[in-house]
């Protein structure tokens, strides 16, 4: 009989970036449409990201009061399209 390997869900591991904003290592979050309640305004393109709408939100390490709201493709872009601080 083959020996069927568990399926166990992967830990939810947590990610680490470089965080333009403060240029420290933040970590990422993902905010899940349900657990986003509030409007917040994005820095990757200063606009305001829904309630319900999924989004990361990117906690510096050194000061998690800087963290910042921002829709998950302007996080993924934030290399490649300059906001223009
Ligand atoms: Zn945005």
């Amino acid at each position: 009989m083959a020996h069927r390997k568990s399926q166990r869900p992967a830990p939810k591991r947590a990610i680490f970036a470089h965080d333009p904003l403060t240029g420290r290592t933040a970590e990422v979050r993902a905010i899940q449409p349900h657990a986003a309640q509030k409007p917040y305004r994005c820095p990757g393109c200063r606009q305001e990201i829904a309630p319900g709408v999924g989004h990361v939100v990117v906690v510096p390490l050194a000061d998690a009061s800087e963290r910042r709201h921002w829709h998950t493709a302007c996080w993924e872009n934030r290399a490649t399209r300059p906001p223009g601080w």
